[in-house]
């Protein structure tokens, strides 16, 4: 309509006009062509905002809803989110009540281990108390009955006036004295030197010294033992002369508890070999012998206390089973080691391993104790369970 209201107001514009007819008519003509072509562009451009707007909405209504199912997707994230931290919270809770249930359970059972360990500790602390008790008062006993009865003897011999006629009774009488008297002296210096060594006041006299001479030494001083009980020995040696720090009395000691279990446990006629020689660096001492041989399960046992492999031979053999013990402990504070293989009958080889070092100033002086001036008396004290005394 408003296109029509300006054609008629430019139609009659045109008429009133004082132009002439021709171009009246043109105006009239263009004016209706400019009116058509205005009208279909307006159409047009009508139709594309019509489509515009309607896209608009369209869109805006789309993005409401859009933002509307966002926010309700949020929410459920939100809700879910929390659901889960909370599952996770409760979860972690349970993992950590669970965990919390086995280290109690855990703790309990260290507990019981160490309460069963304890209680197994001091049954078998009894156990070899008793035993203890039971091969220390046998071992003091038996030589002690022996002095006795020879007193008993000497009491009637006397009475009887049979002395002066039985000479070579009596002096025999008198060495199973005697020999009974250093078997005493022996398991109480084992005794008081292993119960030193438990409480840590035994100490080792440190020097340097040459430790090829001094188990040399030892060996031929103990060879009329041997020979008298029927056995042949040896000594050989890799090493000329080595100095090591180390206690000689100790060493002593040492080779002399292993020679006498090798004369003990063979029998005549075998083979008692000494040899020094060089072992992972330290100076090693062999003492190999022909005799019985030690089980194979028995051989880490015979280094405890009280240890005899067969108690009734060893019973008839003499001996407390201390002997190894303390030889062990006496290597051991040495820092050195020992060891032994051996085969049933075939023989037992002892091997000590002493560090080859020499004295480093804070060796600790010595507490020795029951010590003889007199190497022999030594020898007889150590050797007191064989009786052939060459
Ligand atoms: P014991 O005073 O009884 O000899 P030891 O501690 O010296 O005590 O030895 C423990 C046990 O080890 C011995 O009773 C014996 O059974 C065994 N034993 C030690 N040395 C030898 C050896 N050279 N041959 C065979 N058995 C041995």
């Amino acid at each position: 309509s408003i296109y029509i209201s300006t054609y008629v107001i430019l139609v009659a514009g045109v008429l009133s006009s004082q132009v002439g007819y021709a171009e009246k008519e043109s105006c009239v003509i263009n004016g209706a062509i400019l009116i058509i072509i205005s009208l279909m562009i307006s159409k047009v451009s009508h139709a594309s905002f019509i489509k515009d707007f309607m896209n608009k909405k369209l869109m805006t209504e789309n993005s409401a809803y859009l933002e509307n199912a966002r926010k309700m997707l949020e929410e459920a994230v939100q809700k879910r989110t929390e659901e889960l931290m909370k599952a996770n919270e409760q979860l972690l809770y349970e993992m950590n009540a669970r965990h919390e249930m086995k280290i109690q359970m855990y703790k309990a059972e260290l507990e019981y281990q160490e309460k069963k360990k304890q209680l197994d500790e001091a049954v078998e602390y009894d156990r070899l108390r008793s035993e203890f008790f039971a091969n220390i008062s046998h071992e003091l006993r038996t030589p002690l009955n022996m002095i006795f009865s020879i007193i008993q003897m000497f009491d009637l011999y006397i009475n009887k006036g049979w002395e002066k006629d039985n000479k070579d009774k009596v002096n025999q009488y008198i060495t199973t004295m005697r020999q009974n008297c250093y078997r005493l002296i022996r398991l109480i210096n084992n005794l008081i030197d292993i119960t030193k060594i438990d409480a840590g006041y035994f100490k080792l006299n440190l020097s340097e010294n040459d430790i090829v001479k001094i188990v040399e030494d030892i060996t031929s001083s103990v060879s009329q033992y041997a020979e008298a009980n029927g056995l042949g020995i040896s000594f050989e040696t890799e090493i000329v002369e080595k100095f090591i720090a180390c206690d000689p009395d100790m060493i002593e000691r040492i080779i002399l508890n292993l020679l006498s279990n090798a004369i003990k446990f063979t029998g005549p006629g075998g083979h008692i070999a000494v040899r020094l020689f060089e072992k992972n660096g330290n100076m090693a001492v062999s003492v190999k012998d022909s005799g019985i041989g030690i089980p194979q399960d028995k051989q880490e046992s015979i280094f405890g206390r009280f240890i005899q492999v067969d108690k009734s031979f060893a019973r008839s053999k003499k001996g407390s089973g201390i002997g190894l013990s303390l030889v062990k402990a006496l290597v051991e504070m040495h820092e050195g080691r020992i060891e032994v293989i051996s085969e049933p009958e075939k023989g037992s080889e002892f091997i000590v391993e002493f560090p080859d070092k020499a004295i480093d100033g804070a060796c600790d002086n010595m507490v020795l104790i029951n010590k003889f001036d007199d190497k022999t008396e030594t020898i007889r004290v150590e050797f007191s369970d064989i009786y052939k005394c060459g």
